[in-house]
């Protein structure tokens, strides 16, 4: 085990769990904030968050390959350990867990953790049918080796929190989960790591997303309850961009994920957003 100033770095997952037994045994609490690196302000908030109620904080760096299918971006995904470590240590994380693949999956790892309903097909599931096993697989190792008390996810990634909600019900987890607010650069993007793979153009065309938002929340706060007059004035606002190719827009139950037609109660308007070979995603959240 490493130290970066006073930050512990452990590959190993009985270097974790020796730490986090020390820590329990003084009657700490633990926090984890879940990563898959490349991190930024997104990131360094969910830590802010997580040291304000935890008084030991664990972030994983680990870029999971079950949660991504054939021909996605597993192997470009954007890497920088060094600077991740940087900006963790400098927000107050007191261990990086940064695994390998082996050390994770072993050489015949052959269980998954799937919600069986509806939930995991919707939205991003579409697209992607087997991410959300993947999630829940890593997320609830993570859980396994971590035991932390409570653990924390970016609105960002709406359906994976919710994903992560019902696991953790469904599976009795004694672990709060803590949703923190999507993170955005100053023109309106939401922070990615994927937005790395925009070019000058590209990244200003994904400047769409955030309008479509912006044009949503906005319809909302005027008193619009129809989520199909919502969506429909939201992709038109995309299709003005020719660089943008709709994967979906959609209004959702905010905790069941399933379509909804009307603006009542918690709703999840959501959408995917490709720019040139880039999935981009967005959101916001109406509170009933
Ligand atoms: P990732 O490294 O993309 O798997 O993200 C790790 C965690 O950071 C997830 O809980 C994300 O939802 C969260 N996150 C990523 N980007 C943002 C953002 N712009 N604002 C808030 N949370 C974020």
């Amino acid at each position: 085990m490493d130290m970066e100033k006073n930050m512990m770095i452990a590959v190993k997952i009985k270097e974790v769990r020796a730490q986090v037994a020390a820590w329990k045994k003084e009657g700490l609490t633990v926090g984890l904030v879940p990563t898959m690196g490349y991190l930024h302000e997104g990131h360094t908030s969910l830590v802010d968050k997580a040291v304000s109620l935890c008084d030991r904080v664990v972030a994983s760096v680990f870029v999971n390959p079950t949660q991504f299918g054939p021909g996605e971006d597993l192997e470009t995904y954007p890497r920088d350990f060094e600077h991740d470590c940087a900006l963790l240590a400098a927000h107050g994380c007191d261990l990086v867990f940064h695994p390998d693949v082996a050390e994770m999956y072993g050489e015949e790892a052959a269980t998954y953790v799937e919600i069986l309903s509806e939930m995991p097909k919707q939205l991003c599931g579409k697209t992607r049918p087997i991410h959300f096993r993947g999630v829940c697989t890593v997320v609830s190792k993570l859980f396994n080796i971590v035991q932390p008390d409570k653990a924390f996810f970016g609105q960002k990634d709406a359906q994976q929190l919710a994903v992560i909600k019902k696991m953790v019900q469904d599976l009795s987890y004694g672990i709060e989960i803590i949703g923190c607010p999507i993170v955005r650069e100053q023109d309106g993007l939401a922070k990615s790591s994927r937005n790395t793979y925009l070019n000058p153009e590209e990244r200003k065309a994904a400047l769409v997303l955030s309008k479509a938002i912006f044009l949503g929340e906005k319809l909302v706060s005027e008193g619009e309850k129809d989520a199909g007059k919502i969506l429909t004035a939201m992709r038109e606002r995309i299709l003005q961009e020719p660089l943008a190719r709709i994967d979906y827009v959609s209004a959702v139950n905010g905790v069941t994920m399933m379509p909804v037609d009307k603006i009542e109660g918690e709703v999840l308007v959501a959408l995917a957003v490709y720019i040139g070979k880039t999935r981009l995603i967005d959101n916001f959240i109406v509170k009933g």
